[in-house]
């Protein structure tokens, strides 16, 4: 039985913001990974004007698309679906309304396709996203209402049943950016006299309390340079100086080599740590 990952995100560049370490390193290591990102990050502004061209401002859309297959190609997925929603934009702004916006879609329909999809790619192992307090975009709350629907739904021989043989999925995950992470690199910044990215993002974050939850962490020392890589392709939303290249690698790699879940769904046992998230899989 061939290993499979499953990642599901919501716009070009959050596989690699999010997990895209854990990515690289299952990809490297012989598991079959497939990207299902849910739309073509439309209404993003152009951030980065060294990568402004005549086409990014008429089709973003084209532009972003080769940006996320050169990203996945980095990162080792063997398959990238992507759904074809449009984005949603920010909270209240023109792209909400839009037809064709992720929010706006039937959600029993979107719901149908990504069963279908699980079903065929048949994953031990999925990423969802959790309630993401700290970044409410209407479209990763939108993944986060399909996750554990997704990985109920697959298995249910009652729901629908045209769209292939039931399959249950072992774990489902959520790729978090947890409070702890962020101090203690703050902090490790800090003591090198290195200006540090993260002071006003711990500012605007609820403080440090005993509910944070890690309930994986997985080592990927060995792949933060493929993670930064696979950012970086997207030219139009990551410009090359920007804060999430301005903590040094090697400093990443000694005080916090890790990346971190939330366990959304199980079906298996799961021991929280550091480890394998296909740890309990049946071989
Ligand atoms: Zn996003």
């Amino acid at each position: 039985m061939p290993r499979t990952l499953l990642a599901f995100h919501a716009h070009p560049d959050d596989e690699s913001s999010k997990g895209g370490g854990t990515v690289a390193r299952y990809s490297e290591a012989g598991v079959r990974t497939v990207l299902v990102t849910a739309t073509g990050g439309e209404a993003g502004d152009v951030l980065n004007p060294a990568a402004d061209s005549e086409e990014a401002r008429r089709d973003i859309g084209a532009v972003r698309r080769r940006e996320l297959f050169e990203a996945a190609a980095v990162l080792g997925f063997a398959d990238v679906v992507m759904l074809g929603y449009r984005d949603s934009g920010m909270p209240d702004t023109p792209p909400n309304s839009h037809a064709d916006a992720f929010v706006n879609a039937d959600i029993e329909e979107v719901l149908k396709r990504l069963v279908a999809i699980v079903r065929s790619e048949q994953p031990q192992v999925m990423f969802g996203y959790d309630d993401h307090e700290w970044y409410p975009h209407p479209d990763h709350l939108r993944v986060h209402e399909l996750s554990v629907p997704v990985f109920e739904a697959a298995a249910d021989p009652e729901r629908y049943p045209d769209a292939g043989e039931p399959w249950e999925i072992a774990k489902l995950y959520a790729p978090t950016f947890s409070r702890s992470r962020l101090e203690i690199l703050h902090a490790a910044m800090g003591e090198r006299g290195l200006d540090s990215p993260y002071g006003e993002w711990l500012e605007r974050l609820p403080p440090l309390d005993e509910d944070e939850v890690i309930d994986a962490r997985v080592d990927v020392g060995a792949y933060i340079g493929r993670a930064r890589t696979a950012l970086a392709a997207h030219r139009t939303q990551i410009a090359p100086d920007g804060p999430w290249f301005q903590i040094p690698t090697d400093l990443i790699r000694e005080v916090y080599p890790y990346e971190d879940f939330e366990l959304l769904a199980t079906r298996v046992e799961h021991a929280p740590g550091v480890g394998d998230l296909f740890d309990g899989v049946a071989e």
